[in-house]
């Protein structure tokens, strides 16, 4: 058993589980991951509730939107609702329609990069071709280290 935390940027809001490894993590690279994280793809866990604790506030956004149907398949087409925070707008975890026992967590928000890898991926139909190879990159500009210096180029 361990114990993590996962929070928002502000840390207002926090989702600490303590509990074994979960058995789902994943990567996903639908439009609605892209959108939601802003990035190239979401790092996403499920998490059993019963080993999980709620703090703080949420905003809550359903998808689909029942106003306003989806132009695209995607990995929450079962049904979701994503709780972000109010203040900083990170997305900390949602219910699954689909996995109502679990709880679905922004794996990047632990900031552990000793999380459980993923062991599963989908949509990379709809990812940029470099996204799950970023290794091979050349990266003209250099790499950057965790205290924020880079080496041979530009900082972005
Ligand atoms: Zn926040
Ligand atoms: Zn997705």
């Amino acid at each position: 058993m361990t114990t993590r935390k996962a929070s928002c940027n502000c840390g207002q809001l926090s989702v600490t589980f303590d509990g074994p490894d979960p058995e789902r993590t994943s990567l996903c690279q639908c439009y609605e991951c892209q959108r939601r994280t802003g990035s190239a793809f979401s790092w996403q866990t499920r998490l059993p509730r019963e080993h999980v604790t709620i703090q703080g506030k949420s905003t809550q956004r359903e998808f689909p939107d029942s106003e306003k149907p989806s132009e695209f398949r995607s990995c929450d087409s079962g049904g979701a609702t994503f709780n972000f925070c109010p203040v900083c707008g990170s997305t900390v975890f949602w219910d699954l329609a689909i996995a109502p026992d679990f709880l679905g967590v922004a794996v990047g928000t632990f900031g552990d990069p000793t999380f459980p890898p993923p062991m599963i991926a989908g949509f990379e139909a709809y990812g940029a071709s470099w996204a799950l190879n970023v290794s091979d990159l050349p990266m003209p500009g250099g790499h950057y280290e965790h205290d924020g210096t880079s080496h041979g180029g530009a900082r972005a």
